[in-house]
């Protein structure tokens, strides 16, 4: 008689899978274009100014747990940082709680949602990050796709957004991510946002933000969060709207990958006070880990509240992306010179990814002949590329494609 817990082993997750691959590769010239985490122009992570003046004066700090729903001074500056100007005024309609990093932010609002809103399907992008999918499905809420990228123009699938979405009912889910798309680097104009919007009142459809790049993808933390401003305006605006979510990660825009810093904001229209939800959203908490970690978020507080801190972080915004602007520009330069082909849209997506175009196949040869590593769907991360590797990436690119 066999175990009930004696489980298949699970397939590996693809991109930690290559990571590893990656590390055990000896080739000198070996390359990761894998991985979403900022390197600098040497290919080594990047501790910001901002963030390492900010630990200096934290050298005290206590270990203490912190409550909850977490640091009251984070989540104010967490929720300033996102809405703007837009959240003042609302205090009660917006419930927010800081969380382990986006990932736990996405986790924790599908959970109360599938619970309390009860919808028919949450609609996530096709393609996404990975763990909406997974995150989703572990809730029991059907998951349906709608197609948000065509690779024949290399831009935003507009009609396939809309028609899809017109196809949700009320109380249903959308996921939406809230720029620098993920794995694309495709994302909405300010019109095809204002259409989006007006869509999901129409058919009175909840929207679940992502936000993971603020300020990480133009370097302008106003502009990053513009769609998120826009629909937030609308369910203030209104009675009769069933509300958002934004899951707010400060891993990219404060290099705080490991410190798990995060927050959950649910907005509800004007007529309806948070303050319920916002204290179910904690008892969730409570039972999956009672309170979120300290040092990241007390990082954070220290940064954003701090003028000349606050200043200095806006110049490490610029830093990383200026030089991943840089490292587009380049490459895009580099492709075309040498195959001849149209490569704009490497240069035209924006933040961390690019969607290459490349084929499996070309992937694959990329990794067993040139030892250049990135995901089977093509998607770089553009911080792996440095002065060091461009022009090895450019041939080896343009070899695979001849
Ligand atoms: N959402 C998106 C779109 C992401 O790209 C990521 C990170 N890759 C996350 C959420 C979550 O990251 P974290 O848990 O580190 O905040």
């Amino acid at each position: 008689e066999t175990h009930l817990l004696e489980l298949p082993i699970p397939s590996e997750d693809i991109a930690f899978g290559l990571m590893s691959d990656f590390e055990a590769d000896t080739h000198p010239n070996k390359v990761s274009l894998i991985a979403g985490t900022y390197r600098d122009e040497n290919g080594k992570p990047w501790i910001l100014p901002s963030v390492k003046m900010a630990k200096e004066q934290l050298r005290d700090e206590n270990h203490e747990y912190l409550g909850i729903a977490g640091s009251p001074t984070f989540i104010n500056l967490a929720k300033e940082l996102i809405f703007g100007p837009v959240a003042s005024g609302s205090q009660d309609n917006i419930g927010s709680i800081q969380t382990v990093s986006g990932t736990s932010a996405n986790h924790i609002a599908a959970t109360f949602l599938a619970d309390r809103l009860r919808p028919n399907r949450v609609f996530i992008p096709s393609p996404t990050w990975i763990n909406h999918k997974s995150i989703w499905e572990s809730t029991g809420v059907t998951v349906a796709e709608y197609p948000y990228y065509s690779s024949s123009t290399k831009e935003v699938d507009m009609a396939g957004i809309m028609d899809s979405l017109d196809q949700a009912e009320p109380n249903d889910i959308v996921v939406l991510q809230a720029c620098a798309h993920n794995p694309t680097g495709v994302d909405l104009s300010t019109s095809q946002w204002r259409q989006v919007a007006d869509l999901c009142h129409r058919r009175m459809l909840f929207v679940v933000f992502d936000s993971a790049y603020q300020g990480f993808a133009t370097g302008d933390v106003d502009g990053d969060a513009w769609a998120v401003r826009h629909f937030t305006e609308k369910v203030l605006a209104f009675e009769n709207h069933p509300g958002l979510c934004v899951a707010q990660s400060f891993s990219k825009n404060f290099g705080l990958y490991g410190e798990r810093v995060g927050a959950l904001h649910l907005v509800l229209p004007r007529n309806v006070s948070a303050l319920g939800a916002r204290g179910e959203l904690m008892a969730i908490v409570r039972r999956e880990y009672s309170n979120p970690p300290r040092f990241g978020a007390s990082i954070v507080q220290k940064v954003l509240g701090d003028c000349g801190l606050r200043v200095q972080w806006e110049d490490d915004l610029s830093t990383m992306s200026l030089r991943i602007k840089i490292m587009r520009c380049e490459l895009r330069r580099g492709l075309e010179k040498e195959t001849q082909q149209d490569w704009s849209h490497v240069e035209t997506q924006i933040g961390m990814f690019s969607y290459t175009g490349l084929t499996k196949e070309q992937v694959s040869r990329l990794r067993d002949e040139f030892h250049i590593y990135l995901l089977p769907s093509g998607r770089i991360s553009v911080c792996g590329l440095n002065e060091g590797n461009i022009q090895y990436v450019v041939h080896a690119i343009s070899e695979v494609t001849k």
